[in-house]
Formats: structure tokens, C-alpha cells, sequence
């Protein structure tokens, strides 16, 4: 089932309802933290800074979600962010969904004295999904809104979100009612255990069988060659710690990729079932093309991420294969003219070997090129660090 949550929060990995599947980048320790979530409806609740409060261990149990539920974090992130949570709601000609959409996750959030923000980014909608947006604000100014100037695409509307989201958490959805809000708290409560991204996994799909069944292979295919698994790499709803959204860069259509790019980084990410619903209004945004671009953009990718650094080995492998294969087929070919064989001119595959040394003398200049980029590139060490103590 879809909604099943987990009965202690570090369940196992072979458990049948997959919720948690971290993923660390190879050599890096686990994370430990310390995050306390409370339920606000606890007898004592007060503010969290009662003795009383303080001693009682985080409860175990994770995940169901009550009608404003309060979330609650450790005083440093407390300290060090405005807002508990953000809500970054990419959007796009989604008109018809946004006041049932904000009824939800006021439902879900403003129960209790959550510091939030719902920051709905506006990808230059031309119906009235702005007016709707602007109406809903006057009532409720926990409503932000970035209307871009025009549509630029889900990934560079979810990069001004995360740009300008100012919670600790950061939670992503889509606008049109296909992702529940109801999933908030037990995203966040992932997020407090110790990861720094949560992924969504619409394990029960409501969608056409023509999208259901090519995204099945492409995110096969995306776990294979990263190396992440992850079930539902494209899934809206996903909860991320704010340093995340802030450092990685989302652009083209990368948002099918955070999770990747995330890791690379250093986070560590898990993955949590979650409820999916049918599209209720308006209809999908991306046609089938969607898949040839996200094969594209795995390219891009894997080469940013795994040969960013050193591009000389991706294109130098290869040129130098291309080069041995190109000098050994034409030696041979020589060898064999000088002992009075056939004449060169009469041997296509002598061609063959010389483009391959052409080819692979233009693959290994590529890479070297690319290592010159690699190197006179300002401003990027291309490390991040996740704690100074001084
Ligand atoms: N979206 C957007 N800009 C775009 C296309 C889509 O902000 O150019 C938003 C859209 O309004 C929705 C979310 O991205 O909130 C997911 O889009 P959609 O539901 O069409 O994708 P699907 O569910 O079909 O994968
Ligand atoms: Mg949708």
C-alpha cells in the first residue's frame, strides 16, 4: 500500500514496504544527528523547553500524520533558519487546482504554530493560476509567490524556489493535486532522521499506462548508471535539508536528476513510499519527448558529475583505444604490402585504420581541452565542506 509507514524509523532494507534506501557517495561516513520531532499534541507540549521535554527521547514512531502536526527542530536549525519549512510548488497553467491545493496543505500545516512558508513559483502560467495566487495570498501570508516572466521549465522553476526558500526543510510537490499533502509530516520526520534528502516513490501510480511504463525503464536505467537506487527518481514530492536545495544547481531539465546531483555533493538520500493521485484538472505538461531529453540529460549528468573533474578520462580512454586499434590495424597492413602482398591502395580497411587514428588523436585533444577547462575554471574547488571546526 501506498500510505503504509514504517513501524520504527530505521527500518531495514529487505522490509516489504521499501521506505528507507540511503545512498552514500562511496568512502563518506554515515551522518549522525540529533533532531528532535515532537508531537504537539503531547500533553505538555508548551514550547519544547520544559526540562521535562527535553530529557524524553524523540518518539520512535514515525509517520502518521495527524491534522496539524507540529514540526519541530533542533534549536541550531532553529537559530539558524527563519522558517522551519518551505513548501516550493513549481506550477504551470494549473488554474483550477491551486485553492483546493492550498485548503490541503493548510490542512496538514497550520494546525499547530508551524513557521512555514508556501512558496508557489509561478512558470509563467497564461490562464489564471497568477489571480488565483494573488486572492489566496490576501488571505493567507504564509503564501509567496515567484512569478517568472515566462515558462521556463519545471527545473528553472524549482530553482527559483529553492533559491529563495528560506525554511530548514524544504519540501517540493507539484501543483496539480497529484501529490498529497498529508505526506508532509512523515517526510519531514525522514528528513530528522538523519537524511538530508528524502525522496518520494509513487509505488501505486495513477497515471496512462504510456507514462507509467517507459518511467519504469527509464529509472532503471537511471539507477543503473548512477548508481543510486531509487525507485521514482521523477517524483514531485520530495523533502530536502535547505543546504541541499542551496547547492545544487538545477537547471535544463535537471530536475529529474536532483537526487543524483545531490549525491554527488556529498548528501545522503533516502527514499520513502508515497501516496499518488490521478490528475484531477488541467492536463500533463510533458508530452513523450520527455524521455529522449531525460536520456540527453543523463548524459549530462553523469559526464558533470562523474568526469567533471577529470574529462581526460572519459574522452582519453577512449581516443587511446581508437588510436592503438587505428595503429595496429594499419601496421599490420603495412607489414603485409612490404612483404608483396596486395598494394595498399587495394586494402578499405587501411582507411578504416587511419580514421581511427584521427579519431582517437581528436578524442584525447577533447579531453585534454577539457582538463584546461577543468583547470582554469575560478571560484570552484570542486569540494564542498560540511563542517569547520576551529
Ligand atoms: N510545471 C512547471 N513548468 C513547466 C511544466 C510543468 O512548473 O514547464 C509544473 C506543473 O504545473 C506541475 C509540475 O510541474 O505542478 C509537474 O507537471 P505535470 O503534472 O504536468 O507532470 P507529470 O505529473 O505529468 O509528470
Ligand atoms: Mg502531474
Amino acid at each position: 500500500m501506498a500510505d503504509e509507514r514504517p513501524d520504527t524509523p530505521n527500518e531495514k532494507k529487505e522490509g516489504p514496504p521499501q521506505r528507507s534506501n540511503e545512498q552514500r557517495p562511496p568512502g563518506s561516513r554515515p551522518r549522525r544527528r540529533r533532531r528532535r520531532y515532537q508531537r504537539p499534541h503531547d500533553s505538555s507540549s508548551g514550547q519544547g523547553s520544559s526540562p521535562q521535554q527535553q530529557k524524553s527521547p524523540p518518539p520512535k514512531v514515525s509517520g502518521e500524520t495527524q491534522r496539524g502536526e507540529q514540526i519541530r527542530l533542533s534549536s541550531r536549525d532553529r537559530q539558524k533558519y527563519q522558517l522551519d519549512l518551505s513548501v516550493v510548488i513549481p506550477l504551470f497553467n494549473e488554474e483550477e487546482s491551486l485553492r483546493e491545493l492550498h485548503a490541503q496543505l493548510s490542512d496538514t500545516l497550520s494546525g499547530s504554530n508551524n513557521r512555514y512558508e508556501l512558496l508557489f513559483v509561478d512558470d509563467g502560467s497564461t490562464d489564471g493560476s497568477f489571480q488565483n495566487l494573488r486572492d489566496l495570498k490576501r488571505r493567507d501570508q504564509r503564501i509567496k509567490i515567484i512569478r517568472l516572466r515566462r515558462n521556463y521549465g519545471k527545473s528553472a522553476a524549482l530553482s527559483a524556489g529553492f533559491e529563495h526558500a528560506r525554511g530548514a526543510i524544504v519540501i517540493t510537490m507539484d501543483a496539480d493535486l497529484q501529490d498529497d499533502p498529508s505526506e508532509i509530516p512523515a517526510l519531514v520526520q525522514k528528513i530528522q532522521e538523519g537524511h538530508d534528502l528524502i525522496s518520494g516513490w509513487k509505488k501505486v501510480r495513477y497515471d496512462p499506462i504510456t507514462k507509467t511504463i517507459p518511467s519504469r525503464f527509464f529509472n532503471f536505467v537511471t539507477s543503473r548508471l548512477t548508481g543510486i537506487k531509487l525507485h521514482d527518481f521523477n517524483c514531485g514530492l520530495k523533502a530536502y535539508r535547505n543546504e541541499v536545495v542551496k547547492s545544487v544547481r538545477v537547471y535544463g531539465e535537471l530536475h529529474r536528476y536532483v537526487p543524483v546531483l545531490a549525491k554527488w555533493e556529498g548528501f545522503t538520500i533516502g527514499e520513502m513510499v508515497v501516496k499518488h493521485r490521478a490528475r484531477k484538472y488541467g492536463t500533463t505538461k510533458f508530452g513523450v519527448g520527455r524521455f529522449w531529453k531525460g536520456f540527453l540529460d543523463l548524459l549530462t549528468v553523469l559526464f558533470t558529475t562523474r568526469y567533471i573533474g577529470r574529462p581526460l578520462h572519459l574522452f582519453g580512454f577512449w581516443g587511446l583505444v581508437a588510436l592503438l586499434a587505428g595503429i595496429g590495424v594499419d601496421a599490420w597492413l603495412v607489414v603485409e604490402w612490404f612483404l608483396g602482398e596486395t598494394a595498399l591502395g587495394n586494402r578499405p580497411l587501411f582507411l578504416g585504420g587511419i580514421l581511427l587514428i584521427i579519431v582517437g588523436i581528436q578524442m584525447i585533444s577533447i579531453g585534454l581541452l577539457g582538463e584546461m577547462i577543468t583547470k582554469a575554471r575560478h571560484g570552484d574547488d570542486g569540494y564542498q565542506i560540511r563542517d569547520h571546526l576551529k
